[in-house]
Formats: structure tokens, C-alpha cells, sequence
């Protein structure tokens, strides 16, 4: 058996994928400026490596964003972290909407801090994959396969709103479906000029701040 054990060292929570490359990544985030506990603590839980192919799963505990297939990439940490931190930084809220699933990654952070998650992704082929994941992981998180920039009108008004992917402009029907007190987060702007905004919603008008320059892969109409 001890023999057995010595050849799996990523079954004992070791090596690239394990517990302790999880608890590095979290140490590098500190480093880094994220100090939010909750935030830090779902990640040093959640396996991302269980979010990418096999191939890049050694790589998976990088402050990094890895590519998922189609042409999309599942985010770096800092900025999961970074957008997180941003989006329950005045209090967790309890309904929440994604868009652009991707991988899923961003989801199940969100769902790790208890949140109710829906998510929408326009490729339906990595929303079958991610779907896959929260299931294995026993993840409650609703997801619908659609154009994001319209939002889920039906489960609307949400606590907070997060945009993975930069469009031009702030989608008007995602600020339609922003309740009162709300947080939506979202890179805005062409290329390599993309902000990070943070809007809130109080007392019936919306505070904008500027969180800082990131880069996304862009905000697409239709579907795919
Ligand atoms: N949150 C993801 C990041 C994925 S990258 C993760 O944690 O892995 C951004 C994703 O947004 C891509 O999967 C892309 O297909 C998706 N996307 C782009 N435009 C979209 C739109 N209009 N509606 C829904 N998803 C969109």
C-alpha cells in the first residue's frame, strides 16, 4: 500500500494539482493584494485543475489564464480573485448572474461562497462541459445556454452581476436586471483599453468606480 501511495502523489493531495499547489497559488493572491478571506478560502478549496484538459492540468495552480477550447481561456486567479473580492466587497449577495460561463471556474467560486448561482454561456459546447463539472463536484448552479448580453430576465432582479468577457459598452438589459442595492461587475472597452467597472445601484442611481485595466476575451453577439 505505502509503495502504491508513493506513485500517486496527486492522490494524496500533493504534486501539481494537489492541496499544498492550491495553498501556494492563495499565498501568491495574499502577496498580490487580494485579502478578502472568503474569496481566498473557496479558492484554496475548489480543484481548478478540474476546469481545464488534462494536458494543462499541471499548470493549473499558475497565476495564469489557460486556454479552454474555442478560443476562450478560463480566467486568471488574481482576476477571479480580484472580481470576486470586487463583487461581494459590501456585503455577500444572495442571487447571482454570470455571464460567460467558460470553463465554469468563476461559477463554482461563486458557488463555493454560498451565492445563487445562474449562469449563461453563449458556446454550447463548453456549457456542456462546465455543467459536467458542477455536477461532479456537487455544485448547485443553474446555467442556460443563450446570448448573455440580454441577460435571464426570468430569475431578475439580481444582487450582483458579473461580466467575464469585455464588450464595448455596458449592456443595457444587464442594468435593467441589476436590483436595488446591487453590484454588477464588467470589463468595458475595445481591446486593450478594457476597464474593469463596478457599478452599484443606491437610493435609485448608479455609482461607478474604475478598478483598474484587464484583458478579456471579447463579448460576442449569438450564439454558437
Ligand atoms: N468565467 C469563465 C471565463 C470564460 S472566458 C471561466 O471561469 O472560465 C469568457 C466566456 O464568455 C467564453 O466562454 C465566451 O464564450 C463567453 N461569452 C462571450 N460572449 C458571450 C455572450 N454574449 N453571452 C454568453 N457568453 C459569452
Amino acid at each position: 500500500m505505502t509503495a502504491r501511495l508513493t506513485l500517486q502523489p496527486a492522490a494524496r493531495g500533493l504534486g501539481m494539482t494537489g492541496q499544498r499547489a492550491r495553498d501556494r497559488l492563495v499565498q501568491r493572491l495574499r502577496e498580490q493584494g487580494i485579502a478578502d478571506e472568503r474569496v481566498l478560502l473557496a479558492m484554496a478549496t475548489l480543484p481548478r485543475h478540474q476546469f481545464i484538459d488534462e494536458a494543462l492540468a499541471s499548470r493549473a495552480y499558475e497565476d495564469t489564464a489557460l486556454p479552454i477550447g474555442r478560443g476562450q481561456t478560463i480566467s486568471q486567479p488574481w482576476v477571479v480573485a480580484r472580481m470576486t473580492a470586487a463583487l461581494v466587497e459590501h456585503g455577500l449577495p444572495r442571487r447571482v448572474l454570470e455571464i460567460g460561463t467558460g470553463s465554469g471556474y468563476q461559477a463554482a467560486v461563486l458557488a463555493t461562497l454560498g451565492l445563487e448561482v445562474h449562469t449563461v454561456e453563449r458556446i454550447e459546447e463548453l456549457l456542456r462541459d462546465a455543467r459536467r463539472r458542477f455536477r461532479q463536484l456537487g455544485l448547485d448552479v443553474r446555467s442556460r445556454h443563450d446570448d448573455g448580453r440580454l441577460g435571464w430576465a426570468e430569475h431578475a432582479p439580481f444582487d450582483a452581476i458579473m461580466v467575464t468577457a469585455g464588450g464595448a459598452a455596458l449592456e443595457p438589459a444587464l442594468l435593467d436586471q441589476l436590483g436595488e442595492g446591487g453590484t454588477l461587475v464588467a470589463p468595458v472597452g475595445a481591446g486593450s483599453s478594457q476597464r474593469l467597472l463596478r457599478l452599484r445601484r443606491v437610493d435609485g442611481g448608479l455609482v461607478e468606480e474604475d478598478l483598474g485595466g484587464v484583458v478579456f476575451v471579447p463579448l460576442l453577439p449569438g450564439l454558437s
